[in-house]
């Protein structure tokens, strides 16, 4: 695909003294160059993924790494690396530029716990280069990876063999961590000797995610350095299973179709279990959690839902709780891409006791 647009991603943790005058100054370079997407920054750094034209992206990573931490410099980011890919032939990554303050640009939700927040200049697993994961994969290396994403970013590629703690969302990490017994397992292999080596899509979660898992006791802890986006950069269609999910209207990419390398797929549809990378949400609009749907399912799932709609109206016993469910579902059929629920909870709660509208299994 021939694009000018291209697509940046980058983070790193270090002092920002200002980050309000940090956000001002990335409005004005982000309006002058017309870039969309999303930068965070806090006292801690700055995490950010933005499209632009690649003139322009090129020139804003100069500028960036001109910031050297020097007087008058809102911080060092002079060695920042910026993993990049191919744009949107449109530049339609992204609906708009949102530049923010925010307390951590990545969060575990420690405060919940009564815990203190991560400080990866403090602790933080060793980097792993990709080249070296390459090696451990060849040499046949004893290590286990875990896979810090969420469950529905997994569900369309990961790493051959990597462990999936099947969180929601990232703050789950302390709650899937004290319940799972896979990765207390784990743990007890680590402190034998065994190494482990936590990944995400491009670094930043790890980098708190496997300081917060050495707090927590485990040893020989790794981070894959850039991320999955930077193995597969390098090593297009080895060793990662499927395609990268996304923050973007992309939803995926595989750095392998454009260098004609064919890769497996390995996305499943959420009802039928047929091989897709389609997402949807749930229709419940209030979880709207990420699903993996096939067109057909998703097709059928509407077809259903019209009809459930018509059967509600159509009959002599019309009562006005009929016609409640008919709007409800006629409301959820304006808003949704499809009519597929995550769990009987969320199709319940949209008033739907008919109950015939499709359930991912
Ligand atoms: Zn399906
Ligand atoms: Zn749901």
């Amino acid at each position: 695909m021939n694009t000018p647009y291209q697509i940046l991603l980058y983070y790193k943790y270090t002092h920002v003294a200002d980050p309000e005058a940090f956000v001002k100054w990335h409005k004005e370079i982000c309006e002058q160059f017309g870039f969309k997407g999303r930068i965070l920054i806090a006292h801690e750094g700055i995490n950010g993924t933005l499209e632009g034209l690649t003139g322009h992206t090129e020139e804003y990573m100069r500028l960036m790494h001109e910031q050297d931490g020097s007087e008058g410099t809102f911080g060092n980011f002079s060695d920042m690396p910026f993993k990049t890919s191919p744009g949107t032939v449109d530049g339609t990554a992204f609906p708009k530029m949102k530049v923010k303050v925010r307390k951590e640009v990545v969060s575990l939700g420690l405060e919940r716990y009564g815990e203190e927040d991560i400080d990866p200049n403090k602790i933080t697993g060793a980097y792993l280069e990709p080249a070296e994961l390459k090696k451990w994969y060849e040499s046949g290396e004893d290590f286990e990876i875990i896979d810090m994403r969420n469950d529905y970013e997994f569900k369309v590629g990961h790493f051959k063999n990597s462990v999936n703690p099947k969180m929601d969302n990232f703050r789950d990490l302390p709650k899937v961590l004290t319940e799972s017994e896979q990765l207390q397992k784990i743990k007890k292999a680590s402190e034998e000797g065994k190494k482990i080596v936590t990944v995400c899509t491009g670094g930043i979660r790890c980098e708190k995610a496997s300081g917060y898992i050495m707090k927590k006791g485990f040893q020989n802890v790794y981070q894959l350095h850039g991320g999955m986006h930077k193995f597969m950069e390098q090593f297009p269609g080895e060793d990662f299973l499927g395609s990268l999910y996304v923050f973007d209207n992309r939803e995926i990419t595989d750095f392998a179709a454009d260098k004609g390398i064919e890769r497996p797929v390995v996305g499943k549809c959420d009802v039928c279990q047929t091989t897709t990378e389609k997402y949807t949400n749930c229709a419940n609009i209030e979880c709207h959690l990420k699903m993996l749907c096939c067109e057909a399912c998703l097709t059928d799932s509407i077809d259903e839902a019209k009809q459930l709609i018509t059967e509600l109206r159509n009959g002599d016993d019309q009562t006005k709780e009929r016609e409640d469910e008919a709007l409800a579902l006629e409301k959820i059929l304006q808003v949704a891409k499809g009519f597929v629920f995550c769990s009987d909870e969320c199709r319940e709660c949209v008033g739907m006791k008919a109950g015939k509208v499709v359930l991912a299994q």
